[in-house]
């Protein structure tokens, strides 16, 4: 064995960020419209703050319109919904964003629920995540949406592969599994309650972690040959240091075993971000009924 291919997330998100922007330029000369992406920033955890920062920067590079609105940490749940009301109103907004997490004492799910479905550039409202469940088009997930253009990348066809996917959050777990029944995978969903997972994602021809323990994955838990999509992203150094980050497959020994692999950081990460961009286009074509843009097609 000569060792896994690496996946690579940053060129592949570069590319789509690309197409992006070419079909956000075709928009703005054929019908006058620039899409927008509104951001809801509750408090000031400066992870989060650099997060809205970067797509903010992103939409800047496609063309797109960004508009930021902080709230502050002790702010109730009625304020947050009144924005979320003036934005799913406003005409220069297509996406909108609602950065996580929220405070402790706000809930998500009926922050999710007060979006405009049309404007859920994440893809959590209710009737999204039904649609993507039952099949139909809506606004799909953006790091589920990335893991599957990277598996796409090394892979033409994945009907009747067995996947296993590690992790059953709303955000990510789930909606990877909804998008790999969708491509005609077997799959098989892990969580910390399973029995033996080694020798469950020992059987994955495409494995996908999505836990949030650095290297919980190791090189016994995969198949020889396999592909595995590391979601983690894990922070592992002292304070005083710049965080190095580490994701949940012990890559250096996975990449031994696997046939294909993604690193972190330069795996899922950017691709999240260019799938937000991808989101927020898809959004603003079809609210006005226009074809979704072709040279997004993958
Ligand atoms: P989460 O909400 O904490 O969910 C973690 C899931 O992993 C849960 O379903 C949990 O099971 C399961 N789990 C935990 N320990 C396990 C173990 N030892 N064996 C099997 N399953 C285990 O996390 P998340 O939001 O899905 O995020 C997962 C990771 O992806 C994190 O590192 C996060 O930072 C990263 N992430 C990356 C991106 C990106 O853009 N690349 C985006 C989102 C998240 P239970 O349900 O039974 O508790």
């Amino acid at each position: 064995m000569t060792g896994a291919t690496v996946i690579d997330g940053k060129a592949i998100a570069a590319g789509l960020r690309q197409r992006v922007a070419a079909a956000a330029s075709i928009l703005r000369k054929r019908h006058r419209i620039t899409a927008g992406l509104a951001a809801i920033l509750v408090g000031d955890d400066p992870a989060s703050q650099l997060y809205v920062r970067n797509k903010a920067h992103a939409c800047a590079e496609a063309a797109i319109a960004s508009f930021e609105h902080r709230l502050p940490e002790d702010c109730g749940v009625t304020e947050i919904l009144d924005l979320v009301a003036r934005l799913n109103g406003d005409d220069r907004v297509d996406g909108i964003l609602v950065q996580l997490p929220l405070p402790p004492a706000v809930d998500m799910r009926q922050v999710m629920a007060a979006l405009d479905p049309a404007k859920d550039v994440d893809g959590f409202h209710p009737m999204n995540v039904g649609h993507l469940w039952r099949g139909d088009r809506g606004l799909v997930p953006c790091t589920p949406q990335g893991v599957m253009l990277l598996l796409r990348s090394v892979h033409e066809n994945l009907s009747g592969a067995e996947a296993v996917v590690v992790g059953r959050s709303q955000i990510v777990g789930r909606p990877v599994a909804a998008l790999l029944l969708a491509a005609d995978c077997t799959v098989t969903v892990v969580h910390s309650k399973t029995r033996d997972p080694a020798a469950i994602c020992r059987r994955a021809d495409i494995l996908v972690a999505a836990i949030g323990e650095p290297a919980a994955v190791t090189a016994d838990w995969i198949k020889p040959g396999a592909t595995v999509i590391d979601v983690g992203i894990n922070r592992i150094a002292p304070a005083d240091r710049r965080p190095p980050l580490v994701g949940d497959v012990d890559f250096d020994a996975a990449r031994r075993v696997a046939g294909a692999i993604t690193p972190v950081p330069g795996g899922v990460g950017p691709m999240t971000i260019a799938c937000l961009l991808r989101n927020t286009l898809l959004a603003a074509c079809r609210r006005r009924g226009l074809p979704d843009p072709l040279p997004l097609e993958a």
